[in-house]
């Protein structure tokens, strides 16, 4: 039996940040990753602010810029009547030194991340089943046999072994309708003058966000919950031509219909267990904060759990958590949450707000201050 100091359950974004973060500070890591290698999937494709300035304590910023794309503006639109407010997030130049978004895959991080944990002992196709926990330490149970952790680290993802096996309970809620994302190659920039690289569309009937990423627009629409799959994907090119009518079928390179939740684990810490990322927390994915406040999660703990290691008072691990509990449900959840409902509004008074919002600078650096998650931060640990 293997005795790693710490092991770390799920090589996705989330758990390489916290590898990372222990290993910048000289703490011996292991990372156990079910897949045979790193997933390659479409998700999560916006950078925040601070997660930026993270990464770029970490070291790996340059890299992600230069594979990402700066966003500096996004916009609201009416899905019949156009652009409704343009916000600049330049208004928050005094509040982080990246008063931008970058776009940019997950998919594209995450080997920047492995790459950088070059001394790390990352084992992939190792599924963790199960775990047992007692006061000093956790036996993990995995396809390679147990490995004893003296603390672990679940970033194991929205159906965490980790966060079941610690018997944590996940409640909340799952959307009454479903999210079909399609990536398109297509110019919409010239199909829809005007537009930002980060678009929310507001309609009654149907909403939609059109998301540039480096190399395709990404389109965002809701989809009932109770339909066929295949069926769906045999309307999309007519939804599509509803967006904008390019006279001839768009090209569509990938899509697919995933159902969104809003869950939190009741705690995010269970003894030497700690739990991030959609390990802990699920919401859906409108502003971007699934990923982001799971790096967030992932730098906050990790970097705590080197000081405790370091000498200090075990609490702390549990103030964290505590705190990074409040975050995922009075920012994450509440802002993902309200962004959603917005998108379905039909009525004047909250465009007329947001009009207001982005000719007053103040007023929208209040409010970006909270849409990318820096207000979360504070007072930073
Ligand atoms: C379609 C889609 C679009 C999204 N868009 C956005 C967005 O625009 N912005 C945003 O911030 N968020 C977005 N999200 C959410 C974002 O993708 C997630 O919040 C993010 O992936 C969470 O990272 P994670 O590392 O916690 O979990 P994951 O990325 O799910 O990684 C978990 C890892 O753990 C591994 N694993 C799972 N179980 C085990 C086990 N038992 N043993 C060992 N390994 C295991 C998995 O193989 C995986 O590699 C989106 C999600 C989806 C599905």
């Amino acid at each position: 039996m293997t005795t790693p100091a710490i092991v770390v359950v799920g090589a996705g974004p989330v758990g390489l940040t916290a590898a990372l973060t222990l290993s910048r500070r000289g703490i011996p890591v292991t990372v156990l990753e079910q897949g045979d290698e790193l997933a390659t999937e479409s998700r999560a494709s916006t950078f925040h602010p601070p997660t930026l300035e993270m990464l770029r304590d970490l070291g790996v910023l340059d890299a992600l810029l230069h594979k990402g794309i700066v966003a500096s503006t996004f916009q609201y639109r009416d899905r019949r009547g156009g652009e409704i407010a343009t916000l600049d997030l330049a208004v928050l130049s005094e509040d982080t030194p990246f008063p931008f978004r970058v776009q940019c895959e997950q998919s594209k991080l995450t080997p920047i991340l492995l790459d950088a944990l070059d001394t790390a002992d990352v084992r992939f196709g190792c599924r963790v089943d199960g775990l047992l926990s007692t006061d000093n330490s956790v036996v993990l149970r995995t396809v390679q046999g147990p490995i004893r952790a003296d603390w672990v680290i679940g970033a194991d993802g929205a159906h965490s072994a980790v966060r079941h096996g610690s018997g944590v309970e996940f409640e909340g809620s799952t959307y009454p309708e479903r999210f079909l994302v399609a990536s398109v190659e297509e110019d919409l920039e010239r199909a829809l003058p005007g537009i930002a690289p980060i678009n929310y569309l507001f309609d009654p009937d149907e909403w939609l966000v059109l998301l540039r990423t480096p190399h395709h627009w990404r389109v965002l629409l809701p989809t009932p919950a109770d339909t066929d799959d295949e069926y769906e994907l045999r309307r999309l090119p007519t939804r599509l031509d509803a967006v904008a009518d390019l006279g001839r079928p768009w090209k569509v390179a990938h899509a697919s219909l995933y159902r969104v939740h809003q869950r939190v684990a009741d705690r995010f810490r269970h003894g030497r267990v700690l739990l991030t990322g959609d390990a802990a927390h699920l919401n859906n994915p409108l502003g971007g904060m699934g990923m982001n406040s799971g790096i967030h999660d992932a730098v906050q703990l990790a970097s705590t759990l080197a000081d405790v290691i370091g000498g200090a008072p075990d609490e702390r691990l549990d103030e964290v958590a505590a705190q990074r509990r409040i975050v995922a449900v009075e920012h994450v959840q509440r802002t993902s949450h309200d962004n959603w409902n917005r998108l379905r509004e039909s009525g004047g008074n909250h465009r007329q707000q947001l009009k207001a919002l982005a000719a007053d600078p103040v007023a929208a650096r209040t409010y970006l201050r909270r849409a990318c998650l820096l207000d979360s931060l504070e007072p930073r640990p």
